[in-house]
């Protein structure tokens, strides 16, 4: 498929999710325009990169989620340029991408440095992520980094704290180190339940060691597997 097609497909998805409600707001419309789905697909799924669906990543057992979902979930993490976020889940990279184009817009001024730093245990995936991330423009605004993210990412942290932190794998329930990470008045997004369906929570840091938890909405994810989550 030409590349002109790829635009209007992508036009035409985020219509859709604008037509829904799903995407509420401006920073998010303009994320989901700028970064190609396509080029975070695997290509034996390229064709389907613009259907509202989770999509197979290769033979890793792991999926880019849904449009949707991932539309719900930058709305409800509230971005700002300059916000400094830790991924947990890298898979294809484009989550880290839309949230880098947020956080740090491509085009622009960019005196507020957001960064996102992503989390990935599976190392085909790493490099997967990284891959797309490079060819798209993105490396100068994610890292993404091997480890269990289920421990949060303390190298950086020791430095810095996060103001969001985003899990996009199923945890059995918030994680105790990257709360930690978390700067007071910043929030982390995780779907928590069991290995087949799970809540979407919203936990905010309203003061240190004080989380106000809401629940969002209701969701299908792969297990977050580590330490501090699924131990298979
Ligand atoms: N955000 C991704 C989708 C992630 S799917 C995207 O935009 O494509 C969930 C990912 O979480 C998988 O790649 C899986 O390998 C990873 N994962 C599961 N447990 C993990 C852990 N403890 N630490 C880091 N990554 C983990």
């Amino acid at each position: 498929m030409k590349t002109m097609d790829y635009l209007l497909q992508r036009r035409r998805m985020v219509e859709r999710l604008l037509r829904s409600g799903m995407i509420k707001s401006k920073e998010v419309e303009r994320a989901f325009l700028k970064v190609p789905r396509e080029e975070f697909v695997w290509q034996s799924a390229r064709h389907l990169a613009y259907d509202d669906t989770p999509l197979p990543l290769g033979t890793t057992g792991q999926t880019i989620s849904a449009p949707h979902m991932i539309a719900i979930m930058l709305e409800e993490l509230d971005l700002k340029q300059g916000s400094k976020v830790l991924e947990i889940g890298a898979g294809s990279g484009y989550n880290a991408a839309l949230m880098a184009e947020i956080v740090r817009p491509t085009e622009g001024k960019s005196s507020d440095m957001g960064y996102v730093t992503s989390v990935e245990r599976v190392r085909e995936l790493i490099d997967f992520a990284r891959d797309n991330l490079a060819r798209t423009g993105y490396s100068d605004r994610v890292s993404v980094v091997i480890g269990d993210g289920t421990l949060g990412y303390p190298e950086r942290s020791e430095k810095m704290l996060y103001d969001r932190i985003i899990v996009t794998a199923a945890a059995p329930h918030i994680p105790v180190c990257p709360r930690a990470q978390l700067k007071v008045n910043g929030l982390i997004l995780i779907p928590v339940g069991n290995t087949f369906a799970q809540t979407l929570v919203k936990a905010t840091k309203y003061e240190q060691n004080k989380m106000k938890v809401q629940e969002v909405c209701g969701c299908i994810f792969v297990p977050l597997i580590g330490e501090d989550g699924f131990r298979f």
